[in-house]
């Protein structure tokens, strides 16, 4: 069968890579080839830093006033829209997402755009009180070149969240998307360039992240890396960047945890905490992968877990009912089985799930969705992100209890409170030693706020006005009387 083929985009063109490699890109759900991807080297990385740095110090894209540079991020956003259904259909055949979260995503790449539209011309520097002989005031400027390095979990929504607020802010890019999950980052690259944005101004090399990223990565005209992936990857991204004392923003691996006690809406606090593992096959940071109950509420909590995630509509990404789709490779899904290997010798006894499909959906990389009881915090599935749709449930006896299980992590990025006590609500928040949290509900994620992690989680925020202060550096100046 013969897939179309995609070229790097660098300088406002799409060009096969210097040494002509390529990368069979695979659809998840059924193991058949959907595109061919040059595959981009050090010395494409060098060309592409070449170019951003070359538009940023000389090109107009740095220096057109903000509510300008709004103007084509608003444009960027139009197009995304325009081009919903292509986007949608390309994340969910790359990424192996059900069609309805894929719309889903690319609506929120949209409004990421927009956000960062109408924010860029509120954000500005301060004149501060200082000394009578002169006015002591700031500027904020932009960095240089930035580095965009993304997973393959959420490929183009994460990318959005790097990219609007780096250009935003007049920096220029190169993004590398993951090696498995390109389609979507050159697509929204053709689109900036199609609603105005300057060649070169956006560039996008998909390649390994052995190579390519670390190119990118060690690249002394790359003035900041915006990491997200791996804890183990984004630690080495850490010191690799600190010979240039290059700024880094690494959002990495979680092991978030639900707080259910016994006053909670039950029903409501387990079909939430459904999605809020086993979204995205729960190949998702943010998953609440640890779900603490109330001892008195414990076993009905988990009965009615149970039987709801035995009806989570696992399968075909294009059907519109599909629930949940499968992991992103072959290799992915047996890490996952190890995980589940590794909890059943601990101990820990599997209710339900961990099944591989079969029949039509044997191509596929499908795993049913699997949740564990008879768990200790010492364990491995309470302890490492297995990156699958696999959960773990114990119970706690009263709310410090609760507090230290699920502080009981190197990870702290998300997490959520299910209680009826706004008071103990906000004492558990208050407590919990994480980056974002949500009561009675499993929502965490806003563009309008900051996202990120404490502890192994990662540094630095994105989404927000905050994300502007990441991509930019603050100037003081002071202009004497005389
Ligand atoms: P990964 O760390 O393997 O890869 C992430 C990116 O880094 C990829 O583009 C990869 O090619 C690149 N890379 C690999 N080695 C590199 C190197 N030496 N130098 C530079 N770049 C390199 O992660 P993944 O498997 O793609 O994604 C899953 C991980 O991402 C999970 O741990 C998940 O928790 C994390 N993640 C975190 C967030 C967050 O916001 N905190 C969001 C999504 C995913």
């Amino acid at each position: 069968m013969t897939t179309r083929f995609e070229g790097l985009l660098i300088d406002g063109e799409r060009i096969p890579g210097k040494e002509g490699a390529a990368t069979e890109i695979v659809d998840p759900a059924s193991g058949v080839p959907i595109a061919s991807v040059a595959r981009a080297d050090r010395s494409d990385v060098d060309q592409a830093v070449a170019v951003a740095k070359d538009r940023f110090t000389t090109g107009a894209w740095r220096t057109m006033i903000p509510a300008d540079r709004g103007a084509m991020l608003g444009r960027i956003a139009d197009q995304i829209t325009a081009n919903r259904d292509a986007l949608a259909v390309a994340e969910s055949t790359n990424a192996g997402k059900p069609i309805s979260a894929a719309l889903g995503e690319v609506d929120a790449a949209a409004r990421t755009f927009r956000f960062y539209a109408g924010a860029v011309d509120k954000f500005h520097g301060q004149t501060i009180p200082s000394r009578a002989d002169g006015t002591l005031l700031t500027f904020r400027e932009p960095l240089g070149v930035v580095g965009v390095i993304i997973p393959w979990n959420f490929p183009m929504l994460i990318l959005a969240w790097k990219v609007a607020p780096a250009l935003a802010m007049g920096n220029t890019v190169v993004a590398k998307p993951a090696g498995v999950t390109p389609l979507t980052a050159l697509m929204l690259g053709d689109l900036a360039l199609k609603a105005g944005v300057p060649p070169g101004v956006f560039n996008v090399v998909p390649g390994p992240g052995s190579s390519v990223g670390s190119a990118l990565v060690t690249h002394p005209d790359v003035r900041k890396i915006s990491f997200t992936g791996s804890t183990e990857v984004g630690a080495g991204v850490m010191k690799d960047a600190a010979d240039d004392i290059k700024r880094v923003s690494l959002e990495l691996g979680g092991k978030s945890a639900s707080i259910v006690f016994a006053d909670a809406d039950m029903s409501e606090a387990v079909e939430s905490s459904i999605w809020a593992v086993f979204d995205n096959a729960g190949q998702d940071c943010c998953a609440r992968s640890r779900i603490l109950v109330e001892q008195s509420a414990f076993d009905g909590f988990v009965a009615a877990f149970t039987e709801r995630t035995r009806q989570v509509n696992i399968g075909a990404t294009d059907e519109p009912t599909t629930d949940m789709g499968p992991l992103i490779t072959p290799s992915q899904r047996a890490s996952v089985e190890d995980h589940m290997q590794r909890a059943a010798d601990e101990g820990a006894v599997k209710v339900c799930g961990g099944e591989r499909l079969g029949g039509d959906l044997s191509g596929g990389n499908f795993l049913t969705p699997a949740v564990y009881v008879n768990v200790q915090p010492s364990m491995s599935i309470m302890r490492e992100e297995v990156f699958g749709p696999v959960v773990a449930i114990m119970p706690f006896f009263d709310e410090a209890d609760a507090v230290t299980i699920a502080n009981d992590s190197d990870y702290g990025l998300s997490g959520s409170i299910w209680t009826r006590d706004i008071g103990r609500a906000l004492r558990v928040a208050r407590a919990f030693d994480t980056g974002m949290i949500s009561i009675n509900t499993s929502s965490s994620v806003h563009i309008e706020a900051p996202f990120g992690g404490v502890k192994r989680s990662g540094v630095g925020r994105e989404q927000g006005m905050v994300a502007l202060d990441h991509y930019s550096e603050y100037k003081s100046v002071f202009i004497g009387n005389n």
